[in-house]
Protein backbone atom coordinates (compact mmCIF):
# COMPACT_ATOMS: atom_id res chain seq x y z
CA UNK A 1 0.00 0.00 0.00
CA UNK A 2 1.57 3.29 -1.10
CA UNK A 3 1.79 6.43 1.18
CA UNK A 4 -1.51 7.77 -1.05
CA UNK A 5 -3.57 4.96 -1.26
CA UNK A 6 -2.91 4.89 2.50
CA UNK A 7 -4.51 8.31 3.42
CA UNK A 8 -7.33 7.55 1.12
CA UNK A 9 -8.62 4.36 2.75
CA UNK A 10 -7.75 5.37 6.30
CA UNK A 11 -7.32 9.32 6.80
CA UNK A 12 -9.65 10.96 4.23
CA UNK A 13 -12.63 9.02 5.51
CA UNK A 14 -12.40 10.88 8.87
CA UNK A 15 -12.51 14.58 7.32
CA UNK A 16 -16.45 14.49 7.81
CA UNK A 17 -15.89 14.09 11.82
CA UNK A 18 -16.00 16.41 14.36
CA UNK A 19 -17.31 18.92 12.21
CA UNK A 20 -15.90 22.60 12.70
CA UNK A 21 -17.84 25.74 12.14
CA UNK A 22 -14.42 27.71 10.42
CA UNK A 23 -12.64 24.52 8.48
CA UNK A 24 -14.02 25.56 5.17
CA UNK A 25 -11.45 23.03 3.30
CA UNK A 26 -10.43 19.94 4.30
CA UNK A 27 -7.63 17.14 3.99
CA UNK A 28 -7.17 16.23 -0.19
CA UNK A 29 -5.25 19.71 -1.46
CA UNK A 30 -1.95 21.63 -0.44
CA UNK A 31 -3.35 23.43 2.04
CA UNK A 32 -6.67 23.13 4.44
CA UNK A 33 -8.54 26.17 4.86
CA UNK A 34 -9.87 27.75 8.23
CA UNK A 35 -11.82 31.15 8.19
CA UNK A 36 -11.61 33.15 11.13
CA UNK A 37 -14.95 34.95 11.47
CA UNK A 38 -14.60 38.51 12.82
CA UNK A 39 -14.05 39.29 16.88
CA UNK A 40 -12.59 35.53 17.10
CA UNK A 41 -9.04 34.57 18.02
CA UNK A 42 -7.17 31.51 16.43
CA UNK A 43 -5.64 29.38 19.07
CA UNK A 44 -3.52 26.57 18.58
CA UNK A 45 -0.71 24.25 19.73
CA UNK A 46 1.40 21.36 18.20
CA UNK A 47 2.32 18.59 20.37
CA UNK A 48 4.27 15.59 19.78
CA UNK A 49 4.12 11.95 20.70
CA UNK A 50 7.28 9.48 20.11
CA UNK A 51 7.32 6.27 20.72
CA UNK A 52 8.77 4.27 23.95
CA UNK A 53 8.64 8.10 25.35
CA UNK A 54 4.93 9.25 25.43
CA UNK A 55 3.57 5.82 24.94
CA UNK A 56 4.63 2.41 25.41
CA UNK A 57 6.07 0.49 22.74
CA UNK A 58 3.32 -1.96 21.39
CA UNK A 59 0.91 0.31 22.96
CA UNK A 60 -2.12 -0.98 21.63
CA UNK A 61 -3.05 1.37 18.22
CA UNK A 62 -6.95 2.51 19.39
CA UNK A 63 -6.15 3.80 22.25
CA UNK A 64 -2.74 5.70 21.04
CA UNK A 65 -5.48 7.48 18.35
CA UNK A 66 -7.56 8.37 21.20
CA UNK A 67 -4.74 9.23 23.68
CA UNK A 68 -2.76 12.10 20.55
CA UNK A 69 -5.79 13.47 19.75
CA UNK A 70 -7.09 13.83 23.60
CA UNK A 71 -3.69 15.31 25.12
CA UNK A 72 -3.50 17.86 22.17
CA UNK A 73 -7.33 18.88 22.67
CA UNK A 74 -6.47 19.43 26.32
CA UNK A 75 -4.03 22.40 25.79
CA UNK A 76 -7.35 23.85 24.24
CA UNK A 77 -9.30 23.44 27.09
CA UNK A 78 -6.51 25.20 29.15
CA UNK A 79 -7.02 28.05 27.07
CA UNK A 80 -10.71 27.94 27.12
CA UNK A 81 -10.94 27.67 23.67
CA UNK A 82 -13.62 25.88 21.44
CA UNK A 83 -12.32 23.21 19.89
CA UNK A 84 -12.25 23.27 15.72
CA UNK A 85 -10.00 21.45 13.78
CA UNK A 86 -6.67 19.57 13.94
CA UNK A 87 -3.63 18.24 11.67
CA UNK A 88 -1.57 14.91 11.69
CA UNK A 89 1.97 14.44 10.86
CA UNK A 90 2.19 10.77 11.12
CA UNK A 91 5.63 8.85 10.68
CA UNK A 92 5.18 5.00 10.49
CA UNK A 93 8.00 2.31 10.12
CA UNK A 94 5.63 -0.07 8.21
CA UNK A 95 1.99 0.86 6.68
CA UNK A 96 0.49 -2.35 9.04
CA UNK A 97 -2.97 -1.95 7.59
CA UNK A 98 -4.08 -3.94 11.11
CA UNK A 99 -2.68 -1.08 13.19
CA UNK A 100 -3.77 1.69 10.99
CA UNK A 101 -7.45 0.28 11.16
CA UNK A 102 -7.04 0.46 15.10
CA UNK A 103 -5.39 4.33 15.06
CA UNK A 104 -7.92 5.17 12.84
CA UNK A 105 -10.87 4.20 14.77
CA UNK A 106 -9.51 5.69 18.19
CA UNK A 107 -8.65 8.99 16.55
CA UNK A 108 -12.46 9.07 14.41
CA UNK A 109 -14.08 7.96 18.50
CA UNK A 110 -12.09 11.65 20.02
CA UNK A 111 -12.46 13.65 16.80
CA UNK A 112 -16.09 12.83 17.38
CA UNK A 113 -15.85 13.20 21.05
CA UNK A 114 -14.02 16.49 21.13
CA UNK A 115 -15.42 18.43 17.80
CA UNK A 116 -12.38 18.99 16.34
CA UNK A 117 -12.38 18.20 13.04
CA UNK A 118 -8.88 16.43 10.75
CA UNK A 119 -8.20 19.30 8.42
CA UNK A 120 -4.96 17.42 7.03
CA UNK A 121 -1.72 16.07 7.89
CA UNK A 122 1.57 14.43 6.41
CA UNK A 123 2.66 11.28 6.29
CA UNK A 124 6.35 9.24 6.48
CA UNK A 125 8.14 6.49 7.30
CA UNK A 126 10.65 6.02 9.95
CA UNK A 127 10.52 5.42 13.80
CA UNK A 128 6.59 6.18 15.17
CA UNK A 129 6.05 9.26 15.49
CA UNK A 130 2.83 11.90 16.14
CA UNK A 131 2.57 14.54 15.84
CA UNK A 132 -0.63 16.76 16.17
CA UNK A 133 -1.28 20.72 15.90
CA UNK A 134 -4.86 21.89 17.25
CA UNK A 135 -6.67 24.80 16.50
CA UNK A 136 -9.43 26.74 18.28
CA UNK A 137 -10.95 29.95 18.73
CA UNK A 138 -12.65 32.07 21.01
CA UNK A 139 -13.87 35.81 21.33
CA UNK A 140 -11.01 38.34 21.06
CA UNK A 141 -8.90 38.80 23.54
CA UNK A 142 -10.51 36.01 26.28
CA UNK A 143 -8.23 33.25 25.99
CA UNK A 144 -6.99 32.14 29.45
CA UNK A 145 -3.45 32.53 29.72
CA UNK A 146 -0.87 31.19 32.66
CA UNK A 147 -0.07 34.95 33.28
CA UNK A 148 -3.48 36.01 35.29
CA UNK A 149 -2.91 34.55 38.95
CA UNK A 150 -3.05 37.41 41.20
CA UNK A 151 -1.91 37.18 44.73
CA UNK A 152 -5.90 35.63 47.31
CA UNK A 153 -6.91 33.96 44.12
CA UNK A 154 -8.27 30.58 45.05
CA UNK A 155 -6.74 27.72 43.47
CA UNK A 156 -8.77 24.77 42.16
CA UNK A 157 -8.37 21.59 40.23
CA UNK A 158 -11.39 19.82 38.34
CA UNK A 159 -11.86 15.95 38.48
CA UNK A 160 -9.25 13.68 40.74
CA UNK A 161 -5.93 13.61 40.01
CA UNK A 162 -2.89 10.94 40.51
CA UNK A 163 -5.20 7.96 38.35
CA UNK A 164 -3.61 7.78 35.23
CA UNK A 165 -0.15 7.80 36.60
CA UNK A 166 -0.84 5.01 39.16
CA UNK A 167 -2.22 3.27 36.09
CA UNK A 168 1.65 3.08 34.61
CA UNK A 169 1.94 -0.11 37.55
CA UNK A 170 -1.01 -1.72 35.86
CA UNK A 171 -0.50 -1.59 32.08
CA UNK A 172 0.75 -5.87 32.31
CA UNK A 173 -1.51 -6.23 34.40
CA UNK A 174 -3.06 -9.69 33.23
CA UNK A 175 -6.04 -10.09 35.38
CA UNK A 176 -6.57 -6.08 36.87
CA UNK A 177 -9.49 -5.31 39.74
CA UNK A 178 -11.98 -3.00 39.21
CA UNK A 179 -10.19 -0.46 40.78
CA UNK A 180 -6.94 -1.02 38.31
CA UNK A 181 -9.52 -0.98 35.59
CA UNK A 182 -10.40 2.77 37.07
CA UNK A 183 -6.97 3.86 37.02
CA UNK A 184 -6.68 2.05 33.36
CA UNK A 185 -9.68 3.66 31.93
CA UNK A 186 -7.97 7.60 32.94
CA UNK A 187 -4.40 6.40 31.39
CA UNK A 188 -6.14 5.14 28.04
CA UNK A 189 -8.99 7.46 27.32
CA UNK A 190 -8.18 10.94 28.83
CA UNK A 191 -11.18 13.04 28.45
CA UNK A 192 -10.13 16.62 28.21
CA UNK A 193 -12.12 19.64 30.05
CA UNK A 194 -12.96 21.33 27.01
CA UNK A 195 -16.56 21.99 28.20
CA UNK A 196 -15.20 23.51 31.46
CA UNK A 197 -12.43 25.38 29.85
CA UNK A 198 -15.08 27.18 27.92
CA UNK A 199 -17.32 27.94 31.41
CA UNK A 200 -14.92 29.17 32.90
CA UNK A 201 -13.71 31.76 30.40
CA UNK A 202 -14.70 35.82 31.75
CA UNK A 203 -14.19 33.57 35.56
CA UNK A 204 -10.95 32.07 35.74
CA UNK A 205 -7.52 34.25 35.94
CA UNK A 206 -4.89 31.90 34.53
CA UNK A 207 -5.64 28.56 33.54
CA UNK A 208 -3.22 25.03 32.70
CA UNK A 209 -3.86 21.37 32.14
CA UNK A 210 -1.99 18.52 34.19
CA UNK A 211 -0.01 16.55 32.10
CA UNK A 212 3.09 16.69 33.77
CA UNK A 213 1.57 16.30 37.29
CA UNK A 214 0.70 19.13 39.49
CA UNK A 215 3.10 20.39 41.42
CA UNK A 216 5.15 21.37 38.08
CA UNK A 217 1.96 22.03 36.28
CA UNK A 218 0.40 24.34 38.55
CA UNK A 219 4.44 26.01 39.31
CA UNK A 220 4.27 27.14 35.62
CA UNK A 221 1.46 29.50 36.94
CA UNK A 222 2.92 30.65 39.09
CA UNK A 223 6.54 31.41 37.68
CA UNK A 224 4.51 32.89 34.41
CA UNK A 225 2.52 34.89 36.96
CA UNK A 226 5.13 35.69 39.37
CA UNK A 227 3.48 34.52 42.34
CA UNK A 228 3.59 32.18 44.67
CA UNK A 229 0.85 29.21 45.93
CA UNK A 230 -0.65 27.55 49.32
CA UNK A 231 -1.59 24.34 49.16
CA UNK A 232 -3.64 22.55 51.54
CA UNK A 233 -2.75 18.17 50.74
CA UNK A 234 -6.24 17.19 52.69
CA UNK A 235 -7.96 19.17 50.05
CA UNK A 236 -6.40 17.76 47.10
CA UNK A 237 -8.99 15.25 44.93
CA UNK A 238 -8.57 12.19 44.87
CA UNK A 239 -10.50 9.08 43.69
CA UNK A 240 -11.99 6.11 45.88
CA UNK A 241 -9.95 4.13 43.46
CA UNK A 242 -7.04 5.17 43.78
CA UNK A 243 -7.48 6.07 47.91
CA UNK A 244 -8.07 2.04 47.88
CA UNK A 245 -5.07 1.07 46.12
CA UNK A 246 -2.32 3.77 47.06
CA UNK A 247 -3.89 4.40 50.52
CA UNK A 248 -1.32 7.06 51.90
CA UNK A 249 0.72 7.22 48.88
CA UNK A 250 -2.64 8.43 47.13
CA UNK A 251 -1.88 12.07 47.98
CA UNK A 252 2.20 11.76 45.94
CA UNK A 253 0.34 10.59 42.91
CA UNK A 254 -2.14 13.43 43.34
CA UNK A 255 0.53 15.77 43.24
CA UNK A 256 3.16 14.41 40.91
CA UNK A 257 2.19 12.42 38.52
CA UNK A 258 1.05 13.48 35.27
CA UNK A 259 -1.43 12.14 31.94
CA UNK A 260 -4.37 12.83 33.81
CA UNK A 261 -5.33 16.03 31.50
CA UNK A 262 -7.39 17.94 34.62
CA UNK A 263 -7.37 21.46 34.42
CA UNK A 264 -5.81 23.63 37.10
CA UNK A 265 -7.32 27.10 37.38
CA UNK A 266 -7.12 30.17 39.61
CA UNK A 267 -9.89 32.22 40.53
CA UNK A 268 -10.55 35.62 41.71
CA UNK A 269 -12.61 35.03 44.96
CA UNK A 270 -15.64 37.59 43.68
CA UNK A 271 -15.50 35.49 40.02
CA UNK A 272 -15.22 32.18 41.68
CA UNK A 273 -18.38 33.67 43.83
CA UNK A 274 -20.42 34.66 40.67
CA UNK A 275 -19.69 31.26 38.37
CA UNK A 276 -22.92 28.30 37.93
CA UNK A 277 -22.81 25.77 40.72
CA UNK A 278 -22.71 23.30 37.96
CA UNK A 279 -19.63 24.82 37.20
CA UNK A 280 -17.89 24.79 40.31
CA UNK A 281 -19.24 21.19 41.10
CA UNK A 282 -16.80 20.37 38.85
CA UNK A 283 -13.65 21.68 40.65
CA UNK A 284 -12.26 21.60 44.27
CA UNK A 285 -10.39 24.13 45.65
CA UNK A 286 -7.41 22.96 46.96
CA UNK A 287 -5.65 26.07 48.00
CA UNK A 288 -4.90 29.97 47.70
CA UNK A 289 -2.27 32.23 45.56
CA UNK A 290 0.18 34.26 47.58
CA UNK A 291 2.58 37.42 46.83
CA UNK A 292 5.55 35.79 47.78
CA UNK A 293 7.31 33.55 45.63
CA UNK A 294 6.93 29.44 46.61
CA UNK A 295 4.91 26.59 46.48
CA UNK A 296 3.91 25.72 49.82
CA UNK A 297 2.00 22.30 50.65
CA UNK A 298 0.45 22.03 54.31
CA UNK A 299 3.23 24.94 55.06
CA UNK A 300 6.36 23.26 53.60
CA UNK A 301 7.95 25.15 50.64
CA UNK A 302 8.12 22.06 48.13
CA UNK A 303 9.58 24.38 45.15
CA UNK A 304 12.55 25.01 47.15
CA UNK A 305 15.79 23.62 46.73
CA UNK A 306 15.04 22.69 42.88
CA UNK A 307 13.15 19.74 43.91
CA UNK A 308 11.93 18.35 40.92
CA UNK A 309 8.12 17.99 41.03
CA UNK A 310 7.00 16.90 37.59
CA UNK A 311 8.26 15.60 34.29
CA UNK A 312 11.30 17.34 32.45
CA UNK A 313 12.46 15.47 29.08
CA UNK A 314 16.33 16.61 30.12
CA UNK A 315 15.78 15.74 33.28
CA UNK A 316 14.12 12.66 33.84
CA UNK A 317 10.84 11.87 36.39
CA UNK A 318 11.02 13.78 38.88
P1 LIG B 1 1.96 17.69 -0.08
O1 LIG B 1 3.00 16.86 -0.76
O2 LIG B 1 1.35 18.76 -0.91
O3 LIG B 1 2.39 18.14 1.29
P2 LIG B 1 0.79 15.29 0.86
O4 LIG B 1 1.05 14.27 -0.17
O5 LIG B 1 1.67 15.34 2.05
O6 LIG B 1 0.72 16.71 0.16
O7 LIG B 1 -0.71 15.14 1.36
C1 LIG B 1 -1.78 15.08 0.44
C2 LIG B 1 -3.06 15.44 1.15
O8 LIG B 1 -3.35 14.44 2.12
C3 LIG B 1 -2.98 16.76 1.89
O9 LIG B 1 -4.23 17.42 1.77
C4 LIG B 1 -2.74 16.36 3.33
O10 LIG B 1 -3.31 17.29 4.22
C5 LIG B 1 -3.44 15.02 3.41
N1 LIG B 1 -2.80 14.12 4.38
C6 LIG B 1 -1.58 13.54 4.30
N2 LIG B 1 -1.34 12.76 5.38
C7 LIG B 1 -2.43 12.86 6.17
C8 LIG B 1 -2.79 12.32 7.43
N3 LIG B 1 -1.99 11.49 8.13
N4 LIG B 1 -3.99 12.66 7.93
C9 LIG B 1 -4.82 13.49 7.26
N5 LIG B 1 -4.54 14.02 6.07
C10 LIG B 1 -3.37 13.72 5.52
MG1 LIG C 1 3.14 16.70 2.74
Amino acid sequence: MGEFELIRRYFLPLAGQGKSRSLILGPGDDCAIQRIPAGRDLVFSVDTLVEGVHFPKYYRPDYLGWRALAAAASDLAAMGADPECFTLALTLPAADEQWLAGFAEGLRAASDAFGLALAGGDTTSGPLTLTLQVHGTVDEGTAIRRTGARPGDLVAVSGTLGDAGAALEYLAEPAPTPDMAAMLDRYHRPRPRLELGRSVRGFASAAIDVSDGLLADLGHILQASGVGASLDSARLPVSPSLARLKGDASVAHALRSGDDYELCLTFPEDRWGAMPESVKRQLSVIGVIQAEAGLYLDGTDCSAGGTPSGFDHFRGKG
